[in-house]
């Protein structure tokens, strides 16, 4: 994009610099640098999303803070042991998306209000969506699809499908263990635990998704 500035960190890796409303430019890597395992398949940056068009350039990498990286390889390799991998739905979201995903739903609930105190917690490398693939690489059965705005899409599954059920909740234990909270209204969406030390503290304290919830229950 060309927002990007590409610039190498101490551990070699690709950061990319971004600009955002804060003070400090946000420092992003690629997930796939730290494991290429992990499956990416960033539906904004095809027209397979809720606004029907490509919002990211085709080659878009799934970019989030070394923290964030760190945790999803760690939750890879608990997936990886159970026969299962990690597929990104979506990671960094520039802020202008922010707005037309905001424009395109309008509903405080599933989509948060770009001009709303910190706006997405996507928009700032903390926050990632997610699902659960097979050794194969396919996609397994799921409560829903993503970006589904129904009540299919809660963190709490309600149906009766014991794949979908037994998927879901191995997706929520292995991200919970990996140090990521969920979210209420989406059973996809995952933020790290510290996400506030990545966000400028008046913006922290206005963010929008406080609806955190991390799995309790067992496997
Ligand atoms: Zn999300």
């Amino acid at each position: 994009m060309q927002m990007f500035r590409p610039a190498f960190g101490v551990v070699a890796l690709a950061v990319a610099t971004l600009a955002t409303g804060g003070e400090e430019p946000l420092q992003l890597i690629d997930v796939k640098q730290i494991d290429p395992t992990i499956i990416v398949s960033l539906r904004y940056a095809t027209p397979n999303n809720i606004t029907g068009r490509a919002l990211y350039p085709r080659n878009m990498p799934a970019l989030v803070q070394s923290e964030a990286a760190r945790r999803l390889a760690r939750a890879q390799a608990m997936l990886r042991g159970c026969g299962f991998r990690l597929t990104i739905w979506d990671a960094y979201r520039p802020a202008a998306v922010q707005e037309q995903l905001w424009q395109a739903v309008r509903n405080e609930d599933y989509v948060a209000d770009p001009n709303a105190g910190a706006g997405s917690l996507h928009s700032w490398g903390v926050a990632v969506d997610a699902t659960l693939s097979d050794t194969w690489n396919n996609p397994v059965s799921m409560p829903s699809d993503f970006d589904d705005l129904t009540p299919a899409a809660m963190w709490r599954y309600r149906g009766s499908n014991p794949s979908i059920r037994a998927h879901l909740r191995l997706l929520q234990f292995t991200m919970g263990q990996a140090g990521f909270y969920g979210l209420r209204t989406e059973w996809w969406h995952f933020t790290i635990e510290e996400w506030r030390k990545y966000l400028p503290p008046e913006m922290a304290k206005r963010a929008a998704q406080v609806l955190g919830t991390s799995w309790q229950g067992r496997l």
